[in-house]
């Protein structure tokens, strides 16, 4: 069986949100068609400060948010205002194009902490209009003292009801001792740290690091006394994507187009609803001199 790589996330800001990404990175751009992913937090909401991710437009990729702890509210330009809290999924896929914010709620003190994670889209997906979904009843798979719960796709016997017919899976684990959780080997899988220490076939992780395991496996076995992991998988892609800013295309010249039509506000993004302005995307590397 092959080695479990040990990946370093990076510090990077979201607006004021300062999150570790675990993808993507050197070496290691995509695992299955999952292509970014932001653990954000631990960050104290008071009345002057909070999360706030300004209107902002995505193209050829999925958005999947999921709370650790706290609340946020998430307004798109289908008219979607929602708020989510930990145990539920946002699952917003923007196809050819969609514009959202990320706020705090109005009435919410505390720490808000969490993960977002993308979903490349590929082939006729891309070119597909928009749409979001919430999901607040998600299966939880019991494993002796360890639970998981099955954000996405199909993991072991147990299917989530949200991206049915996607290749894929997204699974939230809390390891309370030693487990084994089920691998379907066609993938290649992902293991991020979110809070906690845990061993994964011996190599430790925690938050800001995550374990890379290649195709081939059944099972994977987990060892903590208290830790909270991301399980992400999927076959890997086979063609290659583009990527850059909030955009996912075949080829540079679709996320050019994607730049372009937000720079001049082409109805292609909607407009979304927010007290907080939009934010401009940068110059592409390839258009500065
Ligand atoms: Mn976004």
């Amino acid at each position: 069986m092959d080695d479990v790589e040990k990946l370093l996330s990076h510090e990077a800001r979201v607006g004021r949100t300062l999150v570790r990404r675990a993808i993507p990175q050197r070496g290691r751009r995509t695992i299955g068609p999952w292509c970014f992913a932001d653990h954000l937090g631990p960050l104290a909401v008071t009345p002057d400060s909070g999360l706030d991710v300004a209107p902002h437009p995505h193209y050829g990729l999925a958005t999947v948010t999921w709370l650790v702890e706290g609340a946020a509210l998430h307004r798109d330009s289908l008219g979607s205002e929602q708020v989510i809290r930990p145990g539920q999924v946002n699952l917003m896929t923007a196809g050819v194009g969609v514009s959202h914010s990320e706020e705090a709620v109005d009435d919410y003190r505390g720490v808000v902490e969490g993960i977002q994670l993308w979903i490349a889209l590929t082939g006729d997906r891309r070119r597909t209009p928009a749409s979001f979904v919430h999901y607040r009843d998600l299966p939880r798979v019991d494993l002796g003292s360890s639970w998981a719960t099955v954000l996405l796709g199909r993991w072991g016997r147990d299917e989530s009801s949200l991206g049915v017919g996607d290749d894929l899976v997204g699974t939230e684990v809390v390891v309370r001792e030693a487990s084994v959780i089920p691998l379907e080997p066609r993938f290649e899988h992902g293991v991020i740290g979110l809070r906690g220490r845990c061993r994964i076939q011996g190599v430790e992780i925690g938050p800001g690091e995550s374990a890379y395991l290649s195709p081939g496996r059944d099972e994977l076995f987990l060892e903590s006394e208290d830790a909270l992991v991301m399980v992400i998988g999927g076959p890997p892609l086979e063609s290659g994507i583009f990527m850059w800013w909030n955009f996912v295309g075949e080829a540079r010249e679709d996320v050019e187009e994607a730049y372009r039509d937000w720079l001049h506000h082409s109805e292609r993004f909607g407009r979304v609803s927010s007290p907080l302005p939009r934010l401009e995307a940068p110059t592409p590397w390839w258009l500065t001199t």
